[in-house]
């Protein structure tokens, strides 16, 4: 099967460049899902990856995250609709929704304390994240009813976790929290993030959130990802949003009506990019579920906005969160 991350060819020569910038350790293989062909930073290695079950395998562990396919696709959506009709929720509640979503972070240091993040960090991760989320990087992006306020920074030292090996382990001991808070690990890992989607909560709560690599946040490390999109990108995906390249130029896509079809990801920021010719509009490639430089990101659209709405209100809503 075709994975749905993949990078151009020039795109992992300059992720290797940017990833030189900082020390991966030895182990860094063992990571549940290492990037594939080396360990050139994906922008995500998430519950979409046809491939990551078997990486994952690989390693001895179960896969910590599933493969969609197109019925379980279809299985999300009929579910999700059942579940919006019970609660008679409607397309006007989804343009009204507003939500403060609780996160903690989990900074995981190794022993000797590699992969620390300052507090200033993670507020300007937040303030990315709420600035991406309230639609203020550019006149066309929606504005989201999805706010974030961090709630608590708890730290480990662990070598394993901190390169995001037993990553099943270390997320049911230290997740916080139901459904609706979610739970952000900063390791040092193959790939720059991971996410669950709320679909897959009811089964596996205690996976549940986003691993996002510690360099990805504003001032970090890895040049081009180093903006604080990347949390953005995998919080997209912890909200229900697939990648504006899924399933290519194909319908039904990422499941929006209003991002255009994509066949590839995006590498850098290539303005007037269109690789479906025969279907409306130019790639998306400046929406946070691209897999753009950081700078090229501003915008989720408003049928985004409506899908992370409907998707809360299905699988993340009044779970007693606190
Ligand atoms: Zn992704």
């Amino acid at each position: 099967m075709t994975p749905l991350c993949p990078r151009s060819l020039a795109a992992v020569g300059a992720a290797m460049l940017a990833l030189s910038l900082f020390a991966v350790p030895a182990d860094a293989m063992r990571l549940d899902e290492p990037a594939p062909g080396g360990s050139a930073p994906q922008r995500c290695i998430d519950a979409q990856a046809q491939d990551s079950g078997a990486r994952a395998a690989t390693n001895g562990r179960q896969p910590d995250h599933r493969d969609l396919t197109v019925e379980e696709k279809q299985a999300i959506e009929q579910r999700a609709d059942r579940i919006l009709r019970e609660k008679r929720f409607s397309s006007y509640d989804a343009g009204t929704l507003s939500v403060d979503v609780p996160v903690y972070v989990h900074v995981m240091l190794s022993e000797s304390g590699e992969g620390n993040v300052s507090r200033e960090q993670i507020l300007d991760q937040f303030a990315a994240l709420n600035a991406h989320f309230g639609g203020q990087a550019s006149p066309e992006a929606a504005v989201t009813g999805f706010t974030f306020t961090l709630k608590g920074v708890k730290r480990y030292y662990n070598d394993t976790w901190h390169t995001g090996g037993e990553s099943v382990r270390y997320r049911s001991l230290t997740r916080v929290g139901g459904a609706g808070t979610l739970n952000m690990w900063l390791v040092d890992m193959g790939g720059l993030g991971i996410a669950t989607f709320p679909s897959d909560y009811d089964a596996a709560p205690k996976k549940d959130g986003i691993r996002v690599h510690y360099a990805s946040l504003p001032g970090g490390s890895i040049e081009n990802y180093n903006l604080g999109g990347t949390a953005t990108h995998e919080a997209g995906h912890w909200l229900g949003l697939y990648h504006t390249f899924d399933g290519g130029c194909s319908r039904p896509n990422d499941q929006v009506g209003d991002t255009p079809a994509q066949r590839f990801p995006t590498d850098g920021c290539p303005e007037g990019q269109d690789t479906c010719p025969g279907r409306r509009g130019l790639d998306p490639i400046h929406n946070y579920m691209d897999y753009s430089y950081d700078r090229c990101y501003n915008q989720f659209t408003g049928g985004q906005s409506a899908r992370m709405a409907n998707m809360w209100t299905a699988f993340r809503a009044d779970d007693g969160r606190f």
